[in-house]
């Protein structure tokens, strides 16, 4: 789709960049192809249908395409399914004052009585027109209210157009979800953003020079909204508030287990004004990237100029670390919404996190067994260390008992000994190597059972081929997971090396007839497939992009991270 032209509108001069050089046409509209084209054609065939879900991060452009939507249904001279938008209804719509389109936030009007009064206008609508309500941020309504929308839902009135936005589509009740075509919006690639910028400064003869554009860009990090207005806030000033917080000094206490660093950093947080569930949220929402750019990069939707740091927190924190930021942070969250000093459930959730004595979940029991097994094996004569209890699988974390850390505060808050060094080389005192048909049976029956819940997907049907030495080589049943393998080799090196006390190297290879002989997995705990929606269902357009999460990852997620919908 060529870029359309930038056209400001009348309210020049009074408002923000967004909101004048907001598109009113689908042909002004930058990026979201195929949200435009499903749209169009729906429009050019007389196929709307009665109810849209739009998904997707803020400032990608839902509500607006919501406006051109009603604007095209209605418009007096509309081309190939766009809307004129000169005529007097586009015009109404542009300035907010036609009667055919509604607008509800359910963040602010989350009600019953918001939505049925609401609902209850769609049965007299205006002969010829189209009525189309908008409810923004539709997850947030309550119960009762997503109820009645639910019951309007199921006997849509003619000429009538339900567009529900959300930033989170998991939040919306599943049996709206089933009853809407979910159209997904994306963050804007830099280049889509570095145009719009680019075009809407010569437009407002705002002389952006290109320094400021890139500025601009990297700050709207994929949200043309904030895009536009770090841009307003770069010209006039010359600077641009930080849109969100860092957790770089944060991150890094945890990585360190120093809780005074991490407190540190916390405290800094808050003096600068951030409220700390807000702090929590978006603290789970970027340690949520790190994990997903760990197990299935596709997935991750962070922005590129984001991706290198996250990913190099992956690194640093480790696979198992960050589930374990993710669940304490994501415990944490559930906790604050009923506590009335908030701050101090998140200092004492992050205390727990780089103090796991002070912790009785099964995960910080795993990491309090590790290091002390670490410290065993350092000493001499070691004796056999007791082998720690295994996660039992398809259980969450346990419940956090009542009991009183016995550990004084002083003593949680001091640095935590360093980490102990990467995996020793084989020590001269250890017998001769591990024979093959030993180290076979000790794999399947000790060593996997001691790996991931995703490493345990791959290797339940995987074989140990062959032992050189101490290079291990094994076959997995298919390319795809050998792609995977990639994420759950640490974690099986260190499973190996608990079991023989020795590195191993790894070697991967493929052998497709391991997947017919594979044990079939175990039935999921969950309903499957919750992620079915993600598709842009029929469009009557074969050209429509269908946005589906790639199996496998969706698997790894389900199966890992349980949790996922309530703490992103
Ligand atoms: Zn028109």
């Amino acid at each position: 789709m060529p870029d359309g032209p930038v056209t400001p509108t009348s309210l020049e001069g009074v408002t923000s960049l967004y909101r004048r050089f907001r598109p009113g046409r689908f042909c002004e509209m930058r990026g979201q192809e195929h949200v435009v084209r499903a749209l169009r054609g729906a429009v050019a065939n007389a196929r709307v249908s009665h109810a849209y879900l739009f998904s997707g991060p803020r400032g990608t452009g839902k509500t607006t395409t919501a406006r051109i939507l009603a604007k095209a249904l209605n418009c007096e001279r509309p081309v190939d399914g766009d809307a004129c938008n000169e005529c007097a209804s586009c015009v109404a719509i542009t300035k907010g004052s036609s009667l055919d389109v509604i607008e509800l936030d359910a963040a602010s009007n989350n009600g019953v009585d918001d939505v049925r009064d609401i609902v209850a206008g769609a049965w007299h609508g205006t002969p010829g027109s189209w009525k189309v309500y908008i409810f923004d941020e539709v997850h947030q309504l309550s119960k009762a209210a997503s109820a009645a929308l639910l019951k309007t839902l199921e006997e849509p009135p003619a000429h009538v157009v339900f567009v529900l936005a959300t930033t989170d589509p998991h939040k919306v009740l599943p049996t709206i979800r089933s009853r809407t075509q979910h159209l997904e919006f994306r963050l804007y690639p830099a280049e889509t953003l570095a145009s719009l910028l680019r075009d809407v400064s010569d437009a407002a003869d705002l002389a952006a020079d290109e320094a400021t554009v890139e500025a601009a860009v990297r700050l709207g990090r994929g949200s043309a909204r904030d895009a536009l207005s770090a841009l307003d806030q770069l010209l006039a000033t010359g600077a641009v508030a930080e849109a969100r917080p860092t957790f770089d000094g944060l991150l890094e206490g945890v990585a360190q287990s120093d809780a005074v660093a991490t407190l540190t950093a916390l405290a800094s947080l808050v003096g600068e004004g951030w409220d700390p569930e807000q702090l929590a949220e978006s603290l789970a929402g970027e340690v949520r990237q790190v994990f997903l750019l760990q197990v299935a990069p596709r997935v991750a939707d962070a922005v590129d100029a984001d991706r290198a740091r996250l990913a190099d927190w992956g690194e640093r924190l480790g696979l198992a670390r960050t589930v374990r930021v993710l669940e304490t942070v994501g415990r944490a969250i559930r906790e604050m919404k009923s506590a009335p000093d908030k701050v101090v459930i998140l200092e004492v959730a992050l205390v727990r996190l780089v103090r796991p004595e002070l912790d009785a979940t099964y995960e910080a029991l795993e990491e309090r067994l590790g290091r002390l097994e670490r410290e065993l094996r350092a000493a001499p004569s070691p004796p056999a260390p007791p082998a720690p209890p295994r996660r039992p699988i398809g259980q969450g974390a346990a419940p956090v008992p009542e009991a009183a850390p016995s550990v004084p505060f002083e003593a949680a808050l001091a640095p935590a000994p360093a980490p102990a060094p990467a995996p020793p080389a084989p020590s001269d005192d250890a017998e001769g190597d591990p024979a093959l048909d030993d180290v076979r049976t000790r794999f399947a029956e000790r060593v996997v059972p001691r790996t991931s819940r995703a490493a345990q997907l791959i290797l339940r049907s995987a074989r140990v081929e062959a032992l050189e030495g101490l290079v291990l080589t094994i076959a997995v049943a298919s390319e795809e997971m050998r792609q995977n393998t990639e994420m759950i080799s640490q974690g099986l090196r260190g499973a190996l090396e608990h079991e023989f006390k020795r590195g191993f190297t790894l070697h991967w290879t493929v052998d497709a007839s391991l997947a017919a002989a594979a044990p079939p997995a175990p039935a999921p705990r969950r309903a499957p497939a919750p992620m079915r929606d993600e598709e842009v269902h029929d469009t009557g357009d074969d050209d429509a992009e269908v946005v589906v999460v790639d199996s496998a990852a969706e698997h790894l997620i389900t199966e890992m991270f349980p949790g996922a919908e309530e703490i992103s």
